[in-house]
């Protein structure tokens, strides 16, 4: 469907289509099994690695592959394309969110440390900001770390961890208060790089509506000691590096949104070619053919708003109001568009094992996760007016 593209270099685009390859060889055949055994293979993670795709777009000094952003532009797409939620929401927490902090403000040591080997696929990355009492409102965060010698002390509970269960560490958002009058705001958040098997970390397993192969933990953290050399950037100026983050966390989440929304066009365009009604193909009925050019139109739109934030990221530009745009858009499409699809599939699309209603479960988290539509509203309404 995709046209020719302004944004894709000849080699973005045949990478592109070798990673599509590689994907349907060694990713679709499996996810079946994974979402009915709620987990994906450690080994997976190694067979990406092997690719290159857990650090397309990380310099080569620690392992990446250091390629310009439209070849992760490309991946991010082909991972939403594979309809599950899961696969690409495990994947890409580890490679676009979680180890984005190290990327952004970790040291040389710490890079080498953690980054290097979650590129490797030997370590799994998660990312813990929100709790229980925190979501939206980052401000809000309380897990504390108090200052004990040249480490901290951590207490708190994380909520909605992605890899939780099987991360190695996890990019931890807390409040570095020490006295209670700074106990709240966004001037005494910092990140630490906790390691998941810590004496006093707890993770929970939650189970979820869709997302299934994607593991999802509650973190509890009780005195658990974490080694000053573990802080990422700067005491206390973690809020502003968690905000620049969002806006690759939202441009990826974009580009996987739209993924979906390929997905769930290409399924049903399938399904109503052959599916036949009153004597003719459903494809053939005018009200079908409308509601799907309808769709395509609007994805091609958002996949344009999108390319564009994602060129703004490229160049190192902010573009807090667009990624924020780009997130809206595409989000509320491809849960849309799932829900539309669906419907085209009458009773079959309802079948708790059909592709399309994979996708209508776990597109349903899209306009939720990593920042909410009233969220993103929130932010252009905040940049633009
Ligand atoms: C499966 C799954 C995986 C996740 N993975 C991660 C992860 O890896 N790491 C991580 O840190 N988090 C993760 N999350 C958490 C996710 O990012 C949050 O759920 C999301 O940011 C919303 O926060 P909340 O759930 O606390 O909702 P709340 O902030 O409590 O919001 C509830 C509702 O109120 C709305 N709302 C809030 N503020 C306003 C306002 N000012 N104006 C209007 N409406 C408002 C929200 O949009 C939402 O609709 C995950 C969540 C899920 C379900």
């Amino acid at each position: 469907m995709s046209v020719d593209s302004i944004y894709f270099s000849p080699e973005a685009a045949a990478f592109r289509a070798r990673t599509r390859r590689f994907l349907h060889e060694h990713v679709v055949p499996h996810l079946d099994t994974w979402e009915t055994e709620r987990r994906i293979p450690r080994a997976v993670w190694k067979l990406l690695a092997g690719e290159g795709l857990l650090g397309l777009h990380y310099p080569e000094e620690y392992g990446g592959r250091g390629l310009p952003f439209f070849h992760s532009v490309a991946y991010l797409e082909e991972l939403g394309r594979l309809g599950s939620g899961g696969f690409r929401g495990a994947v890409s927490v580890h490679s676009y969110m979680a180890t984005t902090y190290l990327h952004l403000v970790g040291d040389p040591a710490q890079k080498q440390r953690f980054l290097r080997p979650a590129v490797a696929g030997d370590r799994i990355a998660a990312l813990a900001i929100t709790e229980p009492e925190a979501g939206s409102d980052v401000s809000g965060i309380g897990c504390a770390a108090r200052t004990v010698g040249d480490g901290f002390a951590v207490d708190g509970t994380k909520a909605f961890v992605t890899n939780g269960m099987t991360a190695d560490y996890l990019v931890t958002a807390v409040r570095t208060a020490d006295g209670p009058a700074q106990a709240t705001g966004s001037g005494t958040l910092s990140l630490l790089v906790i390691d998941a098997e810590a004496p006093g970390v707890t993770r929970t397993p939650v189970e979820k509506l869709g997302w299934h192969c994607s593991d999802t933990a509650t973190v509890r953290f009780e005195d658990v000691r974490v080694a000053g050399d573990r802080l990422l950037g700067r005491k206390n100026a973690a809020f502003m590096t968690i905000m620049k983050a969002f806006q690759l966390e939202r441009v990826a989440a974009a580009l996987l949104a739209l993924g979906e929304a390929d997905r769930a066009l290409e399924l049903a365009r399938r399904y109503t070619s052959r599916r036949r009604a009153f004597g003719k193909p459903l494809a053939a009925h005018q009200v079908v053919r409308h509601r799907l050019a309808e769709l395509m139109s609007h994805t091609e739109a958002a996949r344009q708003l999108t390319y564009h934030a994602a060129w703004l990221h490229s160049r190192g530009r902010t573009a807090m109001s667009e990624s924020a745009m780009a997130k809206l858009r595409a989000t509320e499409l491809a849960a849309d568009a799932a829900g539309q699809c669906l419907q085209l599939f009458g009773g079959h699309g309802y079948l708790a094992e059909a592709p399309v209603a994979r996708l209508f479960r776990d597109t349903r988290l899209d306009t939720i996760a990593g920042g909410a539509s009233e969220i993103m509203r929130e932010v252009i309404a905040d940049t633009e007016l």
